[in-house]
């Protein structure tokens, strides 16, 4: 389609959408319906005119959920987008996919704990097995190929630890193996980030959180570069697994996603200038962020992202209760797990996101006691960094 080479900001506002109705609706109708009736047909005509079009029952397709699917094709540069009712059901639908019994999934280590805990569910019972690897050079990868190893699952960056792995080196060692690529790209959205570039297979999201950027929808989002592939998967995995998105969350989405380039500029920005400001703190021990030139992965990061995006995770002194003691000290900062809200939002991943994790698997992740995770947020930068002026004097 033409509109596939336009830049990403007029995609996020045009994309994907023909005036099906013709009633000049400019914006994006919600088409909140369960099913879709059939024509009548004089004898010995065909009946599925609405049904060509994928409109029969919404669990197989919508037209509101279509017009987010190919939006979302275009911004990652793929060939078909599924939309799922939460980012959980788009990770367990690709690996339902991929994998049979007795396959094995090569994983970046400190993926996302639900993703930790279905891949879990996986091994105990249907014996399909993973290992969880740091992924910095093709060596190292290379190294954890087994013959039965049949997809390399990666995050990057990696939560929290804003940890990078290289997308051409998995992509390189996959090819070599005839292994397919899947890319949790939730951290950086496809505004910074397009893994399908690369050569990855499959680029999927939680929706939740940059795409839609609101805060008020849960949602998934599945991308691949073969169009037939990615319609096979919505007529067997999806339709019987059932995991759809709802018309509603769509036409939310669809609206969220219009200012995601707008967003992911003041997010990045608001966040060089925080990580600024936290680098001269003396109770600040390490700061974690792709776009620091301190950063030992910065060339890396300028190869494969456009910006550092608004997450960024740091250390303080005092261990867990020099970072419980700060987070407790803020008052514009909210205290939440989620992000790629407008809001500003800081968790303690030792205790919050991460508590299930067996302490010394997550030390080897890097996620100490006194690490804390700040999704930055829209507000002004000033702002922000008062409010954890007055934190950091509450520490002294
Ligand atoms: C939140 C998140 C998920 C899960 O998405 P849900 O929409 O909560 O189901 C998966 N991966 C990453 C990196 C996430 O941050």
């Amino acid at each position: 389609m033409k509109e596939y080479n336009l830049h990403k900001d007029t995609v996020v506002v045009h994309g994907g959408y023909e005036d099906m109705a013709h009633h000049g609706s400019l914006t994006v109708p919600l088409y909140q319906t369960s099913t879709f009736s059939f024509e009548t047909a004089s004898q010995g005509e065909d009946r599925f005119s609405g049904a060509e079009e994928g409109n029969i029952y919404s669990r197989l397709g919508n037209p509101t959920v279509r017009v987010l699917e190919e939006r979302v094709t275009a911004l990652e540069n793929g060939k078909g987008t599924l939309a799922f009712g939460s980012g959980m059901a788009a990770v367990s639908a690709i690996l339902v996919h991929l994998t049979k019994s007795g396959d094995h999934i090569l994983c970046s280590r400190g993926i996302y704990g639900c993703t930790f805990g279905l891949l879990g569910i996986m091994e105990r019972k249907y014996n399909i097995k993973h290992d969880l690897i740091q992924m910095r050079t093709e060596g190292e990868i290379e190294q954890a190929v087994k013959p039965e190893t049949v997809c390399i699952y990666v995050e990057t960056p990696i939560n929290p630890t804003m940890e990078l792995v290289d997308l051409q080196a998995v992509v390189n060692v996959a090819k070599r193996h005839g292994l397919r690529v899947v890319v949790d790209n939730t951290f950086s959205s496809p505004y910074l980030q397009t893994p399908l570039d690369f050569g990855a297979d499959f680029v999927l999201h939680s929706a939740t959180k940059y795409m839609n950027g609101h805060g008020d929808v849960i949602g998934g989002l599945l991308t691949g570069n073969d169009k037939e592939e990615m319609e096979s998967i919505r007529m067997s995995v999806q339709k019987d697994f059932g995991g759809i998105m709802s018309p509603f969350d769509a036409w939310l989405l669809i609206r969220g996603l219009k200012t995601l380039p707008v967003r992911m500029e003041r997010h990045s920005a608001n966040a060089e200038k925080i990580i600024r400001y936290l680098k001269k703190q003396k109770l600040v021990e390490e700061v974690f962020y792709p776009f620091d030139e301190d950063n030992p992965q910065y060339a890396l990061a300028q190869q494969q992202m456009r910006a550092g995006g608004g997450i960024i995770s740091f250390s303080v002194t005092g261990g867990k209760e020099g970072a419980q003691l700060f987070m407790d000290s803020l008052s514009l900062i909210k205290i939440a797990v989620s992000l790629g809200d407008a809001e500003t939002l800081i968790q303690h991943p030792a205790t919050m996101t991460h508590s299930s994790v067996p302490e010394q698997e997550r030390l080897r992740m890097g996620i100490t006691d006194s690490l804390l995770r700040l999704s930055v947020g829209l507000e002004h930068a000033d702002d922000l960094i008062r409010d954890m002026e007055s934190a950091f004097s509450n520490m002294k």
